[in-house]
């Protein structure tokens, strides 16, 4: 069940996309029969996709903590899970990464387990309560990025820490050596506080390759004109053009002003031997290795990036490949999402009496 906001493949979805589409590949290498359920348009290689009409959900992250839960009229997220009821039999498992609230509420009607992915860290109270009474009514059922994620939930001692999303690493180049450019990868939204990017690739006079879906058409225009000529925007790229993009930068920078959940882009920049500078928040700090793969600085400090821009010299860019390698490869991170999956299937006689 993917997420509500976008079709597969049109970016909307941020980092659950790759996780998504990472997640296909590699169960269906091990021989696991997938069934996607996504938003009309989706597109997945070519992976049989349950194409679903109707209105997509408004993403959490640009609503308040108090809000009430809302859904537009005829929405694709119901019609999803409408879906999913009909055909639940058929399947042993059914994997849910949507952040809404419905698929937790629905999870006690449903005969076929429920393994949620949680990607986001905690954004609005009502679905905070509702994700809580699943962790404890469905043991082992929440699965979550980080640990630091994890902590801004109530409920955080019951979530299994998965991380963002393995990585086929030779979809990846290594590049030894960079231009002198910096880049930014990801949506083009208030909370990855890209404001903060360009004005640390300002101070250093050096150019910042930004990739990524735009989400809010006006905070990108005014960047454009505050930040003019300390930018080259790629547009949003397909992993294949994206990465070759990013390799042949000195450094990703991070400058997210919420808890990053995890940061897919900092272990795809790893990937490609790239070191990553992140604020010193979320999922970058259980990733980057300070001083080794990147720098982590005082969150919301432009003066903290420019220093690390500095000190870029220090890092041996085959350090983050071997990262990379060693702890985001598609197996290892196949290995810990089958071996969840496993468990709930194992428990699933629960499910059915509750
Ligand atoms: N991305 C992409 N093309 C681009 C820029 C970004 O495919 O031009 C993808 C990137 O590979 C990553 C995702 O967008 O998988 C962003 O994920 P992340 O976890 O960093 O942030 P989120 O959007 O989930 O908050």
């Amino acid at each position: 069940m993917s997420t509500s906001v976008g079709a597969l493949g049109s970016g909307l979805g941020g980092g659950v996309e790759l996780t998504v589409k990472n997640l296909a590949i590699e169960m269906h290498r091990r021989g696991h029969e997938i069934q996607l359920v996504a938003p009309v348009g989706s597109e997945l290689l070519d992976f049989l996709i349950a194409q679903i009409p109707g209105n997509l959900q408004t993403t959490a992250q640009t609503q308040e903590i108090s809000d009430p839960i809302a859904m537009p009229a005829d929405p694709v997220l119901a019609n999803m899970w409408s879906h999913a009821r009909h055909v639940q039999a058929k399947y042993d498992l059914i994997f849910n990464i949507a952040y809404d609230w419905l698929p937790f509420y629905l999870t006690p009607w449903f005969q076929t387990p429920i393994a949620h992915f949680i990607s986001m860290g905690s954004l609005i109270s009502a679905l905070d309560q509702e994700m809580g009474k699943v962790a404890i009514d469905f043991p082992g059922s929440i699965g979550v990025c980080s640990r630091t994620q994890a902590a801004t939930f109530e409920f955080a001692e019951h979530c299994r820490i998965l991380g963002g999303a393995g990585l086929d690493l030779g979809v990846y180049e290594y590049r030894a050596n960079p231009s002198n450019a910096l880049a930014f990868l990801g949506r083009i939204s208030p909370e990855k506080g890209l404001e903060d990017a360009l004005a640390a690739a300002k101070a250093t006079g050096l150019i910042l390759k930004i990739m990524g879906k735009v989400q809010d058409e006006a905070y990108w225009q005014r960047l454009q004109s505050e930040y003019a000529g300390c930018f080259e925007y790629c547009g949003f790229l397909d992993t294949a053009a994206m990465q070759q993009i990013v390799g042949d930068c000195r450094a990703l920078l991070m400058t997210p002003r919420w808890v990053e959940a995890f940061g897919n882009v900092a272990i795809e920049a790893l990937a490609c031997g790239v070191p990553v500078i992140s604020y010193a928040r979320g999922g970058p700090t259980e990733i980057v290795r300070d001083g080794v793969t990147g720098f982590l600085v005082e969150p919301d400090s432009v003066a903290g990036l420019v220093k690390a821009i500095g000190r870029l010299g220090e890092i041996d860019r085959s350090a983050c490949r071997q990262q990379a390698e060693q702890e985001y490869s598609l197996s290892a991170w196949g290995d810990q999402i089958e071996s969840w999956f496993d468990s709930l299937i194992v428990t699933g006689e629960k499910y059915i009496d509750y």
